[in-house]
This record gives C-alpha cells, structure tokens and sequence, in this order.
C-alpha cells in the first residue's frame, strides 16, 4: 500500500494549486477527482482574478495570446441602485480565463512537479487509526474501491465537502453541511449590444442592491451580466428581471448563452483543522463576502498552510490538530475577521431600499469610497468611520430620506459586525479552548442568520405560484 505525504480530494482551483505547491517541495503528492479530465469545472466558463493576487500566489497570468487566457480589464466601479453614482475603489488589474482550461494548466504543472492525480477516482470515506486520527481515504475507480495512505488528507472538494462531512461530529471542524441557506445560485448571461458603436466596458461595474454585476466575457460577447441571489436560481433570475433590469438601465442587448453556478456565501468553518486533516476552498467555505469569489481567497488559508504543513511534513511527527491550530490562528487574523465580520453589515446595508439607496451612495453613507473600495479586499471599520456612517445616517432621517427601520437593521448589522471582530480576535490559541469559543460563536452567528433572511418575501412568493 503507497502512502503519501499529502492526499486532497478534488482537483479544481484549491486542490491544484496546493498540490503544485506541495509537489514543488518534494512531498508526496495524490490528488483524487471524481471526474474525468474533459469534464473539470465545465458549470462556467469564464472566471477572473486579480493580478495583484495571481502575484502573491504564483499564479500563472499566461501570455496573452495563450487559448486559456481570453482579456485583461482594469477593476470596475460600485454602482448605487439606480446606476447613477459610481464609487471607484482602487483599480485591480483583473485577468479573465477559460476555468476548466485554466485548471487543466494548473494541473500539468502540479504533475510536472511530482503530484500524482487519478482522474474518475470518487472518494468515498475516510481512515481512521485507534485513536481516531486521520490516516487516509477510501475511493472507488473503474477498478472498484481502493485506499491510500497519508500524514494529512486535505479536503478541496468545494461545497460538498465530501471529506469533512465524513469527520466524526465531535470534530473541531464543522460536520454540518452547506446547505441552500448558505449559498449564493449565481446566473451568468451572456450577452451582445445592439448598438455596436457603444463601448460595453464603460458600462461595468457592481450593483451591491442586486448582487448584479456587468463585466468582460471575452470573445463573442460584449459582457457578462451576473447575479447572484439567496434562495434559488429563479430568484436570482426574477430580481434580475423585475429589479435589475428595470432600475438600471441597459441598452438594449441579446442574450447568447446562460450559465448557472453555486457557490458558498456563509462564514468560513471555525476551525479548518483536525489531526490528520485540513479543509481548503468552497468546502471551507472561503468567499468574499461581497462577490462569493474564491479561487484567491482561498489561498490565503492555502499558503499559510503550506507554510506550516510544510515544516511540521519534515518532522516525524504526526500532524496533530494541536500541531496546526496556528493555521486557524494565522487565517482568522490574516483574512477570516474582515471577511466574517463585514457579512453582518452587508446583510444590514443590503436591506435598505433602492430609494434609500440611491440618496446614501449620493451623499457617501455607508456605500462611501473607503467601504466600498476596500470591501474586496477585506477591511477594518474604525471608530472615525463608524462616527461618520452614524452621522450621516441621521442627516438622512432629519430629511426624510432614510427610514428609521432601515437604520435599525444597518445599526443591528454594524453592532454584529462589532462583535464578529471582537469575538475573531479573541479565537481560541489552542483546540482546548476551542469548544467554549465554539458555543458563543454559535450564538452569534444564529442571531445574524444568513443572506437568504434578507430575501424579499414578495419575490419568493411569485416564484412560487
Ligand atoms: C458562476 C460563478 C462564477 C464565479 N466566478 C468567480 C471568479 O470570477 N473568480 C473567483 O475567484 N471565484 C469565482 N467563483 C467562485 C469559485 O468558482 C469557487 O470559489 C472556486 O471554484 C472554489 O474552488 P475549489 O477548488 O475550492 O472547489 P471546486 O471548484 O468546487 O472544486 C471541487 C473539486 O472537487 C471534486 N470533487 C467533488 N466531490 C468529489 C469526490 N467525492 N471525490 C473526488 N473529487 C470530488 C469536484 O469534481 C471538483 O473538481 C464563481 C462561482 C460561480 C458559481
């Protein structure tokens, strides 16, 4: 029986990358993936990073005359509700690729660098020694069932977390599944404008009301225009429809070709540890809370993993939950407080009407420059800033243009997003004090619920008939 140093299930962007990254130091790689070569993350085409991220995580921008590679675009602006105030944050130089393309890349170089990876291999379970330590997986091929051996199994399997759920429920890590509250159904429509004087670019950005977005597609198209929603995919296509579409207007344009996705828009998993094992990507639930992109973000907690599996890999010793705790300590610190505690907020700043919406992007409250610039890359609300959305939040009561509710709900949301970050910084130093940790932060993620709870009832209804 072989055994590895390193065995990750699933082979998209979380598992290639850290198996290149792995492989790259001469640890013993095997990556298993369910599917066949031709059919990796064929659900959407076309996705994009910044360059600024490719950098820091060795990504590979490719020459632009590379197949895989389809445009380059320079970030786009925050649009209000009615698509007249646009908030320019900073730019971000993004690259657009083929993702199964672009995957395949990533994985040639993983195998160049000594990582096995067995195609239509479906793992099936974990294995487990006496003590209860991770030790393995089983998985079936055409061959039938099979298992390997390894010093940590890491589970990059995206929302169905197939390896984590396979955790006994006493586990330090999240057993519970990712269900439908706790994703965000994203429509990609493809569209062409009639008019072909019109330039497509100088009409893309973010519409934060919808979770609407309008960007390059590449070739044959004039752009993609996105949406994602809680609930369903025919939520998020009816608030397109009824909302999006009539509020900010478009000119008038074919559609080409929808594609439809799902992706992880909850907090992440408290601890992504345990002996024998780590999870990393969708099936830990690492997306911006803005967009629910993760192809870099989940390599925040992919390279301080390495950096830490790595050295522990050169011991003896087994990697212990204890042995690792730090990649928890280092993730919460480094990206993990800023994503969760803007959920909240987001959640409370979503709530308020197009109207209301409209006058606060107007006149820089809450939707201001500083927020929304910094809002992909994670950011830290100040006393200073809090004043000033306080400030500005009565001026609008005092004229009539904002709803003493809506206040209620975007204070409620500030006052969560507090607590959030007091209750990240104080995450546990080691698994002993995890448990305690876990209960109060339980709570408080009941109380703020999830993005589903701020879908609108009226629309849920009508999809429904
Ligand atoms: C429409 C849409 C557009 C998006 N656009 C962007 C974007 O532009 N930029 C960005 O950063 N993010 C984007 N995202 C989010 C991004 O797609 C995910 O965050 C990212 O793909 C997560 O990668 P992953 O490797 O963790 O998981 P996944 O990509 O889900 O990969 C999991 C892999 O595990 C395999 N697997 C599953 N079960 C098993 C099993 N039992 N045995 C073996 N293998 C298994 C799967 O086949 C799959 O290959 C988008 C999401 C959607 C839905």
């Amino acid at each position: 029986m072989e055994k590895y140093d390193i065995l990750i299930v699933g082979a998209s962007t979380s598992g290639c990358w850290f198996a290149n990254e792995m492989a790259k130091q001469g640890f013993k790689v095997l990556v298993l993936e369910k599917q066949k070569p031709e059919f990796v993350s064929r659900d959407y085409d076309i996705f994009h990073m910044s360059t600024e991220e490719m950098a820091q995580f060795n990504l590979d921008q490719l020459d632009e005359s590379h197949p895989a590679r389809e445009f380059r675009f320079e970030g786009s602006p925050m649009w209000s509700p009615y698509g007249n105030y646009p908030k320019r944050g900073e730019d971000f130089p993004t690259v657009g690729f083929h993702k199964h393309d672009y995957i395949m890349l990533m994985a040639e170089r993983a195998k160049q660098n000594g990582a096995k990876i067995i195609y239509g291999a479906s793992f099936k379970d974990l294995l487990f020694d006496e003590k209860g330590r991770v030790i393995g997986a089983k998985y079936v091929t055409e061959f039938g069932e099979q298992e390997a051996f390894a010093r940590i199994v890491a589970d990059c399997s995206g929302i169905p977390a197939v390896a984590r759920m396979k955790l006994p429920s006493t586990s330090v890590v999240n057993t519970d599944k990712t269900t439908e509250r706790d994703i965000l159904f994203v429509v990609l429509y493809y569209i062409k404008y009639l008019d072909k004087q019109l330039d497509p670019r100088s009409l893309d950005g973010f519409f934060l009301h919808y979770k609407s977005w309008s960007a390059p597609a590449g070739k044959g198209y004039d752009a993609i225009l996105g949406i994602g929603s809680g609930h369903s995919f025919a939520y998020a296509e009816e608030v397109f429809k009824s909302q999006f579409m009539k509020n900010v207007k478009r000119p008038e344009f074919t559609v080409e070709k929808i594609e439809r996705g799902l992706t992880p828009y909850k907090r992440s998993i408290y601890s992504f540890v345990d002996d024998g094992f780590i999870a990393i990507g969708d099936s830990a639930c690492i997306t911006k809370p803005t967009c629910g992109e993760g192809c870099t973000s989940s390599l925040v907690l992919g390279q301080i993993a390495v950096d830490v599996i790595s050295k522990l890999l050169k011991s003896d010793d087994f990697l212990t939950k204890e042995k690792m705790w730090s990649i928890n300590t280092l993730y919460m610190k480094k990206q993990g407080k800023d994503f969760d505690s803007l959920r909240p907020l987001l959640y409370g700043v979503i709530a308020t009407s197009f109207d209301e919406g409209e006058y606060m992007f107007k006149h820089d409250v809450v939707f201001s420059q500083k927020i929304l610039g910094g809002a992909n890359s994670g950011f830290v609300l100040n006393g200073k800033d809090i004043m000033g959305i306080v400030g500005g939040i009565i001026k609008g009561i005092l004229c009539g243009k904002i709803k003493v509710s809506t206040v209620k709900r975007i204070l409620k949301g500030l006052n969560q997003s507090t607590k959030v970050g007091k209750l990240y910084d104080d995450y546990p130093k080691t698994p002993a004090d995890f448990p305690v940790w876990k209960t109060k932060a339980d709570a408080l993620w009941k109380e703020i619920g999830s993005a589903i709870d701020t879908c609108d009832p009226a629309i849920i209804k009508k999809i429904s008939k």
